[in-house]
């Protein structure tokens, strides 16, 4: 049986992960009494900024883990990379939420896309790829263009290519590290969409609306919400987030990103699930009764959700490098601005995001 017993006020939350979202839920803790411990390798974290406790260690350092361990009363992390032997110590102490299993699975994309087969829910057409052999015989089957990618460590576009031609394929498969990769039938969608949704310890489920998502140079741009799509699309893209945390045994907020391919009718398929708060959620702070950070906080302490409704439409928008200037003096009565203190603006980097609120009288 698993405790669900709810955590008090004053909990100490361990977060694996020292960068926005970890800042943005030990913020989120905060607001409900809790105090959280950041552990993060490197010292110069966003999220060291809001909470007097933390660890800068690596990963692998057991010594630090245990001491973190023995300090917290409860882990999450905010990214899904953590190593899985990291996650197997910790969660042998203390804990751990989401689960080791939704780690696995998420940092490698065929693991991924078997799980997602194995509850019949539709990804890409895709063939596992180690040799360049493989690579052709995966074009064979599958057809160009294609997308090349790493099975593990990819994000924001990094560690995939477009093969468009035969002879694109022998330079994308030295380039791409670390093998193995996956090559995925190129999906002619229509528009990306995401939803965030959150399983409590007692099995409760509740997502948040849809958002429509545009990227940038392969990073998320904006988010929009309610993203144009049918009832009928809308609900099935929540059926199908909740049939993945279910079957996981999902403790905590999980971000899931689809393509919606054009057709009569149109359909799903799901790109990425991500075991944490997720960037095309970030909307939920201006509008929704309770955003995603304080619905994953509420989720891993045992608590009831609280209700995702959304008040208002937005549209959420990166500030990437440079364009962080916005603010203070670029922004409107309608914008709610959020930067993570980052000093070091660079070409690329998150440095924060807005809400624009679309207020009806
Ligand atoms: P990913 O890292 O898998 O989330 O991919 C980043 C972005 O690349 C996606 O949001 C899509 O815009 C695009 N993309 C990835 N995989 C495919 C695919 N199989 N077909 C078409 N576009 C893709």
């Amino acid at each position: 049986m698993p405790d669900i017993s709810s955590l008090p006020p004053g909990t100490m939350i361990g977060i694996l992960g020292g960068g926005q979202l970890g800042r943005m839920l030990s913020l989120a803790a905060s607001k409900l009494g809790m105090r959280t411990h950041i552990y993060c390798p490197d010292a110069h974290s966003p999220a060291f900024e809001v909470t007097p406790h933390k660890t800068v260690a690596a990963y692998d350092d057991e010594v630090a883990l245990a001491a973190f361990a023995d300090a917290v009363d409860v882990i999450t992390y905010e990214f899904e990379n953590v190593p899985a032997k990291t996650a197997e110590f910790l969660a042998a102490r203390k804990p751990l939420r989401p689960g080791a299993n939704a780690l696995a699975i998420s940092q490698d994309r065929l693991a991924e896309k078997a799980f997602l087969a194995s509850k019949n829910i539709p990804v890409a057409p895709h063939r596992a790829v180690e040799s360049l052999a493989d690579l052709e015989a995966a074009i064979d089957a599958l057809g160009l263009p294609a997308v090349l990618k790493t099975t593990r460590l990819g994000y924001d576009g990094k560690g995939q290519r477009v093969i468009r031609e035969r002879t694109e394929a022998a330079a994308a498969f030295a380039e791409l590290e670390p093998k193995p990769l996956v090559l995925e039938a190129f999906v002619p969608f229509e528009k990306e969409i995401s939803v965030v949704v959150a399983r409590s310890l007692s099995g409760e489920v509740k997502s948040f609306d849809a958002a429509e998502n545009v990227h940038r140079h392969h990073i998320l741009f904006t988010s929009t919400v309610p993203a144009a799509i049918s009832p009928g699309l809308e609900k099935h893209a929540a059926m199908l987030a909740k049939v993945i945390v279910v079957a996981l045994d999902y403790v905590g907020v999980l971000g899931v990103e689809f393509f919606v391919v054009p057709g009569e009718r149109p359909t799903l398929l799901v790109n990425e699930i991500a075991p944490r708060v997720h960037n095309s959620g970030h909307w939920t702070e201006a509008v929704c009764l309770t955003d995603q950070f304080e619905q994953h906080i509420r989720a891993i302490l045992g608590w009831p959700l609280g209700d995702p409704a959304r008040l208002a439409d937005a549209v959420m928008e990166n500030l990437i490098g440079d364009e962080v200037a916005i603010v203070p003096t670029g922004l409107d009565g309608n914008t709610q601005p959020h930067l993570y203190g980052k000093t070091d603006v660079r070409p690329g980097r998150k440095m924060g995001h807005i809400n624009r609120i679309v207020r009806k009288d």
